[in-house]
């Protein structure tokens, strides 16, 4: 399992360790102080690693200094094995502001634009970000499975943007990721019918392992909200090394708050509303932390 210990200093080790064990790491999006106490808390509780991760909006929200400051005194305080991600950077200035600010790894995701265009422009950024940290991993984006980590009405069409392992392989050679998000099935935000646990999502679990198999890197699976239980194991047999999960832990800090609001009326003391929403919040961050490492029995994941 991946518990932590004190050689595993760097995300690159985790990751590595990830992959031998045939687990994952989880990436918890935050945007605020509720969120990161839960999902560091459950780090903590657990004693296995973390990506903690901001994108555009929650970087700005939060302030990408600030942010650092935090993770970073979470990791010193308490040696817990927590490492931070500049989520889905659009442009190379906000990832060099990251890389300054000590991120450990950025997400540069330039997936909207024409693929040639992506790698030249990812390239040129993994240059960039190395001269400042040689030690920052760099994640690049292929493929579309839509924006958002919110509850949308309808579905996007995911057939259209599916990756094939012809053009990841082409990516990471020409690029030199580290890491790769494909599109494999999965989507950003959920569904109203996820909600209530009525629908689930599915992965094309051929489709990761033949990318695993094309590239032999590190595959990230964003958008894992709202995803099949089974189908997350089986992905991460595949090849899956790191699962994003934002919207649940948003929906669990919404219905949290809600629920702390209405049942003590006439409080008005902050931690007093919000240490039963960090709790809440905490237990999803645990109970998928929990999911990840399952599959550890099973061996490793296929390179
Ligand atoms: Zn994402």
């Amino acid at each position: 399992m991946v518990a932590y210990h004190a050689l595993m200093r760097t995300l690159r080790d985790v990751l590595q360790q990830a992959q031998a064990d045939g687990s994952a790491v989880a990436h918890f999006n935050v945007s605020d102080v509720v969120l990161l106490e839960a999902v560091l808390g459950a780090a903590r509780e657990l004693n296995t690693p973390i990506i903690v991760g901001a994108s555009d909006g929650e970087r700005k929200f939060m302030g990408v200094r600030q942010i650092a400051a935090w993770v970073k005194s979470w990791r010193e305080e308490f040696n817990v094995p927590v490492f931070l991600n500049s989520d889905h950077t659009h442009s190379l200035p906000q990832a060099l502001e990251a890389a300054r600010a000590g991120f450990d790894a950025i997400v540069f995701d330039l997936s909207a634009l024409p693929f040639e265009k992506n790698i030249s422009q990812t390239r040129e950024a993994i240059a960039a970000l190395k001269a400042i940290n040689p030690d920052i991993l760099v994640e690049g984006e292929i493929g579309d499975i839509g924006t958002g980590s919110e509850i949308h009405a309808t579905a996007p069409d995911l057939k259209r943007g599916l990756s094939t392992p012809e053009e990841a392989q082409r990516f990471v050679a020409a690029t030199g990721v580290d890491i790769l998000a494909p599109a494999v099935g999965n989507m950003h935000g959920m569904l109203k019918s996820m909600l209530d646990g009525e629908t689930k999502k599915h992965l094309d679990i051929d489709r990761i392992a033949a990318i695993k198999k094309a590239t032999g890197k590190w595959l990230t699976l964003h958008g894992g909200s709202g995803t099949n239980d089974e189908d997350f194991l089986r992905a991460i047999r595949a090849g899956i090394n790191i699962v994003h999960i934002n919207t649940e832990l948003r929906v669990a800090w919404r219905k949290g708050l809600e629920i702390a609001l209405s049942s003590q009326p006439d409080e008005v003391v902050p931690y007093k509303i919000l240490a039963p929403v960090v709790e809440s919040v905490k237990q999803v961050a645990i109970g998928r932390m929990q999911l990840f490492r399952k599959g550890i029995a099973a061996g490793p994941t296929a390179r």
